[in-house]
């Protein structure tokens, strides 16, 4: 039959997560176009099945008991670049290794989304949680998503304003989460361009790599900045490696928690009368003080490595939680638990970064 999806039945969705947990999906679609994705859902329907929308998983933790429904993997293929000026247009399928265009768009001297090398996943789960690295976000380059919605098939444009983009946020994590399938989304990058170092441990590791890699200009290139981003998240075990133990985690397991001005005070003063000698770190950022999560959950008594069971905290990364051959279960109730000694100890409760599926989680 012409556009239907690939469809396979009782299939581990711990081999579709890179943090290797979760029990089978009754059904899993791969769709490499909007009319198998549109079959898929025609397909679904049919079978009063909930449809959940899938990319690389790498930001998805699904229950030990699997997933009833269909589970919709998008793998739209394609890349055009279209050059206007000092700028191009880059669209790109949703289903794109977001790594890959990347290393694309660095190859044809294309600046805006070096910092974010390295990122697992696809390029259409990008707005979804507007993913950023040391400095960077998509939001500052992204132009338009184009998706399908799940309940009626039709297809939208968003503007990036439109997607509501904020710090690992979007309308897609918020008001309308579980409404459109991604299938396309395009970004507007700069010909030629410089790159962005806005974060000093990144300007010191750029600045480390000695002068044999700078342009003539003096200035560190694109593809250095590309290069020196997958090193230092290879360091902290923040790419994929199947042969890297720490890296099987969804990254970041918690965001860092942004406070007003007020609230940081409040808890800057705490801290000191508690006679710590060491300060809170804190960052200002748009949406306010911004914590480093790492800090406190280290501070509040779960250092890299802490393990329970087959559970534990990445040696490398205190926010990353990794599996070492445990279950869901186990992963949850260790978050629990460093959610609830960072907020004995400082009063913020800790936010969950992933999607959970199929389990209760307190956010
Ligand atoms: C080692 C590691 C390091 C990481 N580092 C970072 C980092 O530095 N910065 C950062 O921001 N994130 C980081 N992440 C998180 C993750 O890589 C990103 O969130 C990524 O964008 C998820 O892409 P995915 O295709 O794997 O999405 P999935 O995990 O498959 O899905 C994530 C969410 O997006 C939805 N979704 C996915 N694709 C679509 C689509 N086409 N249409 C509609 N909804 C969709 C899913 O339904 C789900 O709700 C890291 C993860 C890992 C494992």
């Amino acid at each position: 039959m012409h556009d239907a999806p690939h469809i396979r039945e009782q299939v581990s969705l711990s081999e579709l997560t890179t943090i290797h947990l979760g029990g089978p999906a009754r059904f899993v679609a791969s769709c490499t176009n909007t009319d198998e994705c549109r079959a898929a859902l025609a397909f679904a329907r049919e079978r009063f099945l909930p449809v959940m929308v899938l990319g690389g998983g790498s930001n998805v933790v699904f229950s030990d008991e699997g997933f009833p429904g269909l589970v919709l993997r998008v793998e739209i293929p394609g890349l055009r670049f279209d050059e206007s000026g000092r700028t191009c247009r880059v669209t790109v399928g949703a289903g794109e290794v977001w790594d890959d265009v990347v290393t694309a768009c660095v190859a044809r001297g294309l600046g805006g989304i070096e910092c974010l090398a390295g990122i697992p996943g696809t390029a259409g789960a990008t707005p979804i949680q507007n993913v950023g690295a040391y400095g960077q976000e998509v939001k500052d380059t992204l132009q338009t998503v184009d998706a399908l919605e799940l309940a009626t098939g039709e297809e939208r444009r968003f503007s990036g304003t439109e997607c509501g983009l904020g710090y690992r946020w979007s309308r897609f994590k918020g008001e309308d989460a579980g409404r459109y399938i991604v299938t396309s989304v395009m970004f507007r990058l700069e010909e030629g361009a410089q790159p962005r170092i806005r974060y000093p441990e990144l300007a010191r590791a750029v600045a480390q790599e000695g002068s044999g890699t700078l342009l003539p200009s003096g200035e560190p290139g694109l593809n250095q900045v590309r290069k020196t981003v997958l090193r230092l998240r290879r360091s902290k075990s923040m790419v994929i490696d199947p042969a890297d133990p720490n890296s099987r985690s969804v990254g970041s397991f918690f965001m860092n928690p942004v406070l007003s001005q007020e609230k940081f005070e409040l808890l800057r003063e705490h801290w000191r009368t508690s006679g710590l000698a060491e300060a809170i770190p804190a960052y200002p950022s748009p949406e306010g003080i911004k914590i480093p999560a790492a800090w406190l959950v280290e501070h509040a008594g779960f250092p890299k490595g802490t393990r329970r069971g087959k559970i534990g905290i990445s040696e490398k990364h205190a926010l990353a939680l990794v599996n070492r051959g445990g279950t869901t279960r186990e992963l949850i109730a260790f978050a629990e638990e460093i959610q609830a000694g960072v907020e004995r100890m400082f009063g913020i409760r800790l936010s969950i970064e992933p999607v959970i599926v199929g389990e209760k989680v307190a956010t």
